[in-house]
């Protein structure tokens, strides 16, 4: 069989598995389509990676360990900043440069307002729609799931899966609102936080511990009116930044000014960025902080499983309900708390 009716005869059992809505769980199928960078493969096994079905999770650690022999060498990138602050229109520009240097690109946008109203401050307009249409792009939103304890529940199986599917340059977007950017940070190489000049304080809103996780700080929308609210906001951050004691992994953190609508300002970003690379990779640094989030990811699973092993095989959940109820009312010392679970558990 040649390679393009090889190709045809996959994409077309991937059909009428999609048709028959079975798509998620033929895992070599999916295996195979991701494998050959088919991003409706990768689109279904990233869902079946979201799936709390217990029969789902088995083919989804399948699928995982069929992909991760294959992952590429790529560079994982966080980027975060408040609503408006200009995120998805610098992803764009800033994906299309990366692809005009010859890499693919995968925007995982995660979006922590889903978990909170069930809203969506990410998902309501369309965003990023030029970088939607490139072949060598690939944007998949991702909604927060409590039940899986976390804003980031399965970003790091999309992580991997898109890289599987031959992506080298992953964005992971988050807003800026706390708990999502650590989790984020744990999860990335390379840390970038969009800020905006003019809009009074220059540090107000922003947490100084986000600050303090960022390798990059940019300064976004200088153009127009902005540009001398955008050079004195530049100057603040800087001073700012000397007051942070210096990093373990010996990088100077720099504030970029930047458009992205004028295309201004983003080359240095991606300079910086190439720099931290060869940086980190020549110290050792980059192999050292993934196998560091490996151990983190495990514990995290770790954990996880703990909880649903608690709950559904030893009939705990509605004690584990009643306790943390207890403890968030202020009735009960979380040890006491415990405690008690303890005994139910050696009952
Ligand atoms: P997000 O919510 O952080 O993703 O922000 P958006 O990328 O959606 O941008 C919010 C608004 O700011 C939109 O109206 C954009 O057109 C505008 N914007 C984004 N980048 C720039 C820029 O570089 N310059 C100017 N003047 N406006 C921008």
């Amino acid at each position: 069989m040649s390679l393009d009716s090889k190709d045809k005869s996959r994409k077309s059992a991937i059909e009428r598995l999609r048709k028959r809505g079975s798509l998620r769980y033929d895992v070599a199928v999916l295996a195979k389509g991701i494998l050959s960078n088919d991003v409706a493969a990768l689109s279904a096994g990233i869902t079946l990676c979201e799936s709390q079905r217990t029969q789902d999770q088995l083919k989804a650690a399948e699928l995982l360990s069929a992909c991760s022999i294959h992952a590429t060498q790529s560079i994982r990138i966080g980027i975060t900043g408040v609503p408006g602050v200009g995120k998805s229109t610098f992803i764009e520009t800033f994906g299309e440069r990366l692809i005009r240097e010859g890499h693919r690109v995968a925007v995982l946008a995660i979006d922590p307002s889903s978990q909170i109203n069930k809203g969506s401050i990410l998902g309501d307009k369309t965003r990023m729609e030029r970088l939607s249409k490139n072949k060598d792009a690939f944007i998949r939103p991702s909604a927060a799931n409590s039940a899986l304890g976390g804003v980031a529940a399965r970003t790091r199986e999309a992580i991997l899966l898109c890289e599987a599917a031959g992506f080298d340059r992953i964005l992971v977007e988050t807003v800026g609102v706390g708990q999502s950017e650590i989790e984020v940070r744990n999860m990335v190489d390379y840390f970038m936080l969009l800020m905006l000049a003019g809009a009074g304080d220059e540090l107000q809103g922003i947490k100084r511990g986000i600050m303090e996780m960022a390798d990059a700080l940019v300064i976004t929308k200088v153009d127009g009116d902005n540009q001398g609210a955008s050079k004195r906001a530049k100057k603040e951050y800087q001073n700012a930044l000397h007051l942070f004691p210096q990093s373990e992994k010996d990088w100077i953190v720099q504030v970029f000014l930047t458009s992205a609508l004028e295309e201004n300002g983003l080359e240095f970003v991606q300079e910086n960025l190439q720099d931290y690379v060869s940086k980190m990779n020549e110290s050792g640094w980059l192999n050292g902080n993934r196998k560091l989030q490996e151990t983190m990811w495990f514990d995290k699973l770790l954990k996880e499983k703990a909880l649903e092993l608690l709950r559904s095989q030893l009939n705990l959940g509605s004690k584990i309900d009643h306790l943390q109820q207890q403890v968030s009312s202020g009735e009960m010392h979380p040890h006491v708390a415990i405690n008690e679970l303890s005994i139910a558990l050696n009952k």
